[in-house]
Formats: structure tokens, C-alpha cells, sequence
């Protein structure tokens, strides 16, 4: 660059054009269920992006501290899941739509199942298979599992939970009728008073995106570079927030923005591309559903201007073969003995190099195993060079190059 101007990152430029574009908008009301957030600042709005390899991209008020609420219900059923297994988890909580508000009771009346982890009843269910003898214990090992996926100690806004205890009737109703079917099988009590902690537990936005470029990292924290959640339990989280985690606007939300996703009745959205970015967004404006106003708006542009919808996927397939060669073709600069010269040249014909690159997963490994197998009775030696290859899943490891040994 010439002079003095520096050049600024476009994602970057974007966020802050976006920023402003929406930063006068002020439709919406705050929550007002509890004091705490009735007084929230309506002027407050951050958005953060954070890249899998821990980038991160702030505009406006991203510092603003504000309470996690619904946000925490992913999380805690990430928690149930990788400690117990979805077999028993699924036990106590399913991953169907419930078709009702977020803090109906929605039990199924014959097993008093709670229809997914996103509403009140399924993540009061989830919250009580934290680990830990005592209320105590569970409530400090959900800390530090949150704090995984943040990336630093995160704590709870004291006011806030004593007005949610003292004013959350229809949760402790909730919990008492999971109880009376034994989805709870502690002291109702102490379970719904965690699931107040909870929901009081104190993030920003750029705790929001952080969180969510942990599950599009598949479980790995990008800040921390520490383990929050196995992989194999990050789609089965992303499912739920894709089918139930936008309270009842997922249909629209699948459409329009594309990616699994949280919202919080403080005002924050989390959403998360798979592989790519988490997006954090904080505006505590709501709409009658109950989503930050701003928020969807945040995500709506984000995902169409940046491409992000989840089934735009890349055509990753076609590059997978660098490279693709005869034995006959290549030749080797070293020097060998008469006797290592005859016993190359006899079958170089009937080698093949494959040089491949990029990620080896069901799509692109399928494209090299047809391929191999088109030409196999040609061959007697197949000659995989994988120097230029960035991963490997295991579908493709047992499937595919496991076979080629
Ligand atoms: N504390 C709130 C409740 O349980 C959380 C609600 C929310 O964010 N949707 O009612």
C-alpha cells in the first residue's frame, strides 16, 4: 500500500457498515418479566465474528456484558450429552419441535419427556445431568464448562438470578412436573434454581462468537485451543439449535440466514457456521417472539451478503486430485544400482499416482475411489500421496484409504 493507509480487513469494513446501517433501529421492547432487563440499555448493539482459527471481527458494543439466558440450553445439553451419552440422554429429553412457546410445559403425557432441549422444560432436564454430588458441585462444573467454550472464567449476575428465582413460578412448576415422571431425580428445587444460575450467567458478545466458533471448530475453543465439547456430539447441538433454537421463527430462519442458531430473551444471537465462524450479536430490543430485533437483522444480512447460508456448500469435490500420473512418467534423480534400475522399470507402467489435497471426507474420497476403481485391473501398484492433504475423517480413513494398503 502507498503512503500511510493502511488497508482495513473488508470483513471488517462490513461489520462497521452494518453496523451503523442498524444501529438507529430501535423497533422493538426489552424484556420486562424481571426488573434487571426491563432497565437493559435499548442503545446497546455489538456484533463479533470469530473465525475457527481465532480471528475475531468486532463492531459496536461488543464488551457489554448481559445475561446468557436461553443461550445456556445448547451448552448444557452439549454437557449432558458428551457426559452421558445420547442414549440415556435422549432418555429424558427428545429432539422433536414442540410446536408451543419456549415456556409451555410441552411433557409427552405418557413418559413426561420434554420435547427438545431448547425449551424451558428440556434444559431444565439437561441442567440436572450436569456432574456433581451436591446442587453445589453441579453448579461449578457447569461454570467451567462454560467457560470452555468462552475461553475465560465467565460468572453469574447475582441480581439477575434472585429475580428469576423469585419470579420464576412457571419454571418451578415445570420442574416439579418432571419430578412427578422421574425426568428429574433430584430435589426439583435445587435443579430449577441452577437452571436460574444458568440463565444469569454473565457474556458478551464477543463471549457469543467465541462460543460459537468453538462448535463451527467442532468442539475445539479457537482462543484457547482446549477441548470443550467431542466432536461427535457437535452436530447432534447444532441440530437442535437448527430445528428449535430460534424459538418459532425457525422456519423463516432456516430460509433466510441458514445456520443453526440461539437466542436469548436478553437480546444476544449466537449462530454458527459449520467449519467456518461463529457470530455473535447483542441488542436487547426484542421482537414479539422474543428474538433481538436487530439480531435477526444482523444475521439476515450477514449470511446473504457473506454467502454463509449452510447448504450453499463449497464444490470441494472437483480439486481433490492434484495431480494424477503413470509410474511412467516420472523419474527419479537418484542413483540406483543395474539391479534397483530392473526391478523399477518392470511394473512402472503399471503404477499410478494419485496426489491428492485438500480435506478427505465421504464426497472427495468417493471421487478417488471410482476413479481407482475404473482403472484397478490396469494397475499393480496405486501410489496415494497425501503430502498435500489437510484432513482425514474416519469415513473416509476405514472406507477408503484404510482399503488401499
Ligand atoms: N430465564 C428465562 C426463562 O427461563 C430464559 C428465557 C429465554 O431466554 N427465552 O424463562
Amino acid at each position: 500500500m502507498e503512503g500511510d493507509s493502511k488497508m482495513i480487513s473488508p470483513v471488517l469494513e462490513y461489520l462497521e457498515r452494518l453496523h451503523s446501517k442498524i444501529a438507529d433501529q430501535l423497533e422493538g421492547e426489552v424484556a420486562t418479566y424481571i426488573p434487571e432487563l426491563a432497565r437493559a440499555d435499548k442503545s446497546h448493539f455489538g456484533i463479533c465474528l470469530a473465525t475457527i482459527d481465532g480471528q475475531l471481527y468486532e463492531a459496536g458494543d461488543t464488551l457489554k456484558p448481559f445475561t446468557i439466558q436461553s443461550i445456556s440450553k445448547p451448552f448444557s445439553y452439549a454437557t449432558a450429552l458428551a457426559d452421558h451419552g445420547y442414549a440415556n440422554v435422549c432418555q429424558k429429553v427428545g429432539v422433536e419441535l414442540s410446536g408451543d412457546a419456549f415456556n409451555a410445559v410441552s411433557l409427552d403425557p405418557k413418559t413426561g419427556r420434554p420435547a427438545n432441549p431448547m425449551i424451558n422444560a428440556g434444559a431444565i432436564a439437561s441442567t440436572a445431568l450436569m456432574l456433581g454430588d451436591t446442587p453445589a458441585a453441579k453448579l461449578v462444573y457447569m461454570m467451567a464448562a462454560y467457560s470452555k467454550y468462552a475461553g475465560c472464567p465467565l460468572t453469574i449476575d447475582e441480581a439477575v438470578y434472585i429475580s428469576e428465582r423469585d419470579t420464576g413460578f412457571r419454571n418451578h412448576a415445570i420442574a416439579f412436573m418432571l419430578r412427578n415422571f422421574g425426568i428429574l431425580e433430584d430435589d426439583p428445587v435445587a435443579m430449577v434454581d441452577l437452571y436460574f444460575r444458568q440463565c444469569s450467567v454473565l457474556i458478551d458478545c464477543r463471549d457469543l462468537a467465541v462460543m460459537a466458533a468453538t462448535l463451527a471448530a467442532g468442539g475445539n475453543n479457537p482462543l484457547t485451543g482446549i477441548r470443550a465439547l467431542d466432536e461427535e456430539h457437535v452436530a447432534s447441538v447444532q441440530s437442535v439449535m437448527g430445528s428449535c433454537g430460534i424459538y418459532d421463527y425457525a422456519g423463516e430462519w432456516t430460509y433466510s440466514v441458514g445456520l443453526p442458531s440461539k437466542s436469548g430473551v436478553s437480546g444476544g444471537i449466537l449462530a454458527v457456521l459449520p467449519g467456518y465462524l461463529g457470530i455473535g450479536v447483542y441488542s436487547p430490543l426484542l421482537d414479539a417472539r422474543g428474538n433481538s430485533v436487530r439480531g435477526i437483522e444482523v444475521c439476515k444480512e450477514l449470511s446473504k451478503y457473506f454467502g454463509l447460508h449452510m447448504f450453499n456448500v463449497p464444490h470441494s469435490t472437483r480439486a481433490v486430485v492434484h495431480r494424477s500420473y503413470s509410474g511412467r512418467e516420472v523419474s527419479s534423480n537418484r542413483q540406483r544400482t543395474a539391479e534397483e534400475i530392473e526391478h523399477l522399470s518392470l511394473p512402472s507402467k503399471r503404477i499410478r499416482i494419485y496426489e491428492l489435497q485438500g480435506e478427505l471426507v465421504f464426497g472427495t474420497a468417493e471421487v478417488v475411489m471410482r476413479d481407482i476403481l475404473s482403472i484397478e485391473d490396469s494397475l499393480d501398484y496405486i501410489i496415494l500421496d497425501m503430502e498435500r492433504v489437510t484432513g482425514l475423517n474416519s469415513i473416509a480413513y476405514e472406507n477408503y484409504a484404510e482399503r488401499m494398503r
